[in-house]
């Protein structure tokens, strides 16, 4: 997810590009740059790995002239994010400029034929393939700009919203796109573009939201003219902006991790993009597949991670075994890597971190690669230390994560771990053909599932009054829910500094039972399921002991909603999906008691978004 700025018209258009990249910054931040189209028609383009500040100082007592500009801040999906892989990227002739917001699917097979053309590739991106190929176009069909850009997204399959300037036309730039935002502000005698209204909103409240398969043509001086890739020309939709700067910056949301939670059914979306196939229920992971032989002869998998990443990898545990039949241990990386473990050349380790920069994580990595491990990475982070010392993975592919305590991430690693049970038994030919269509199907689902979901926000708003200023909770589920109660009172305990235990409901007898009193409320996550019998009696248990208790329960269980005080109604999904549909109240009930309770929810006290440190 990175962040796109486009200026033509008669201010400096520098200041206004660096100022909106600031403002897009959120959607990404591993490099930044800038290109413009100079008062004496050369192109100057600057960029450099790092945050925007730090372009910032790069482009210091540099060039800077223009009023025509491309802008970008980055967070990778393809190639490490360093100074080359940056964008803006430019064609072959250093004429074209062009900036990208999305991923091209078949960048391989275009990139080989334009090599086979003579093209020469500088980066690691799939970006780079839709300036040259453009170029190509240009040249081998002498025609316009325009026409090139459209002749080219025809051959692309992919996700993008592009911005496209050229020397030889100094006064136009071309915009597009496929399923990534684009907006364009219209001001008096100036236009903007950006991937969303952040960036515009100071200069005029004048936008038009580009649709899927149309192109922008801005000329300066003349009207915005918008045509599909058709070539027919459409509609030009002028909206009023009706939302203030400062509540864009957080897309209209009062926090990022409220935010984060509301992009779920996008970031799953994303997480199973090409990976699911659109019809039948094969699943396609190129980590897996490229190392089917480590999968098929794999004696163990051991699952190291920390925090939220390690409840992932329990549920990730329950799916491996259930659908490969390969044992499955899970470890804290802080604890394996001093535990001397037994791992062998038969083993595969699978470390899971957002950020993909955990030490510890990291630590357990060199660890199993020294004794012989075949070592998969799980990270959101493209280019990150750990997707580099690992020797295959898979990206959850979530966009960046501001909120510092996770939420996407955590429902992406779960849907890449019930992907990556999938695809191994697939190979192992461990489960019916018919039961990974199934769970495929529900994977496609999934983000229709999570909208459902989150309709219970006003709902949970209303409990989180309730239970604002309880000083302990308990949280309760089984089976792959077990994980699901870890995660929700571990979401309590960081945002809103409430103690909060998760325990196997089960369990509960052995221990916890004695905390309960009126002033301990205990979140039972009770799906229908095969132990829901067994669910219903240990939350009599609570019951018959003066505790109050709210209950995740599937939409139209009337059973526990007769002796729960609250029950939340989930849709009904299989047991294996249900982690990443259940999460999505658990989050909005921490969020909200922590916003209730006054607490900085997007930056914890005491904590950090990427543990760096032991
Ligand atoms: N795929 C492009 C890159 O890796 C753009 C990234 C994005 O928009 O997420 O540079």
């Amino acid at each position: 997810m990175c962040g796109i700025v486009g200026y033509i018209g008669h201010r400096p258009a520098y200041e206004i590009l660096i100022k909106g990249l600031h403002r897009l910054e959120y959607r990404g931040y591993d490099s930044a740059g800038v290109a413009m189209v100079g008062d004496k028609g050369d192109l100057n383009i600057y960029k450099t790995r790092g945050k925007v500040e730090d372009l910032e100082r790069f482009c210091h007592a540099k060039d800077l002239d223009g009023n025509i500009g491309i802008a970008h801040t980055r967070w990778a999906t393809h190639g490490e994010p360093n100074d080359v892989n940056a964008h803006p990227h430019l064609s072959h002739s250093g004429k074209l400029a062009l900036v990208h917001n999305g991923t091209i699917e078949n960048y391989n097979i275009l990139k080989e034929a334009l090599e086979q053309q003579g093209c020469k590739f500088k980066s690691d991106t799939d970006t780079e393939v839709l300036v040259q190929l453009i170029e190509y176009i240009k040249t081998t069909n002498n025609c316009t700009l325009i026409e090139a850009v459209r002749e080219a997204l025809k051959e692309v399959i992919g996700a993008y919203a592009i911005a496209v300037i050229d020397t030889n036309e100094p006064d136009t730039v071309i915009a597009a796109r496929k399923s990534s935002p684009l907006v364009i502000g219209i001001g008096e005698d100036e236009t903007f573009l950006a991937s969303d209204a952040t960036p515009i909103v100071d200069y005029t409240d004048k936008v038009v939201y580009l649709n899927d398969d149309e192109i922008a043509i801005i000329r300066r001086g003349e009207p915005l003219k918008i045509i599909t890739t058709d070539n027919e020309s459409a509609e030009i939709d002028i909206q009023t902006l009706k939302l203030s700067v400062s509540q864009l910056e957080k897309g209209g949301f009062p926090h990022f991790m409220l935010k984060e939670i509301y992009e779920q059914p996008r970031t799953i979306r994303d997480c199973v993009r090409g990976r699911i196939g659109n019809s039948g229920g094969k699943v396609t992971l190129s980590g897996v597949i490229e190392h089917s032989d480590k999968f098929l002869n794999a004696k163990r998998i051991i699952i190291v991670a920390c925090g939220t990443s390690w409840h992932a990898g329990l549920i990730g545990k329950r799916l491996i075994e259930e659908a490969t039949r390969i044992p499955v241990e899970v470890a804290y990386a802080s604890e394996f890597r001093y535990s001397n473990p037994i791992v062998t050349p038969d083993d595969i380790v699978i470390a899971i971190s957002q950020s993909g920069e955990t030490a510890d994580t990291l630590a357990a990595i060199q660890l199993a690669k020294e004794k012989g491990a075949f070592v998969y990475g799980v990270c959101n982070v493209v280019g990150s230390s750990i997707a580099r010392a690992t020797d295959s993975g898979t990206y959850i592919h979530v966009g960046p994560e501001i909120g510092v305590a996770s939420t996407k991430a955590f429902t992406g690693q779960v849907t890449v771990l019930i992907m990556l049970a999938m695809a191994i038994a697939q190979i192992r030919k461990t489960m019916p053909k018919e039961e990974i269509t199934k769970v495929a199907g529900y994977l496609r689902r999934l983000p229709d599932l999570i909208k459902q979901t989150l309709k219970l926000n006003d709902k949970i708003e209303h409990l989180s009054s309730i239970y604002t200023y309880v000083h302990n909770f308990l949280y309760l589920g089984r089976g792959y829910n077990y994980p699901s109660a870890l995660e929700g009172a571990l979401k309590l305990k960081e945002i809103s500094y409430i103690h909060a235990e998760g325990y196997p409901a089960a369990e509960m007898k052995h221990g916890p039972i004695a905390l309960i009193d009126r002033e301990l409320p205990t979140v039972v996550i009770a799906p229908t399921d095969e132990l829901h019998e067994k669910i219903i009696s240990n939350i009599q248990q609570i019951k018959a002991r003066g505790g109050s208790v709210i209950a995740v329960v599937t939409k139209g269980d009337t059973s526990i909603a007769e002796i729960a005080d609250h029950t939340i109604e989930i849709p009904d999904v299989p047991e294996c999906v249900s982690p990443v549909i259940v999460s999505i109240p658990l989050q909005l009930l921490a969020y909200h008691i922590a916003v209730k309770k006054g607490c900085n929810v997007d930056m914890p006290r005491n904590l950090a978004k990427s543990v760096t440190v032991e």
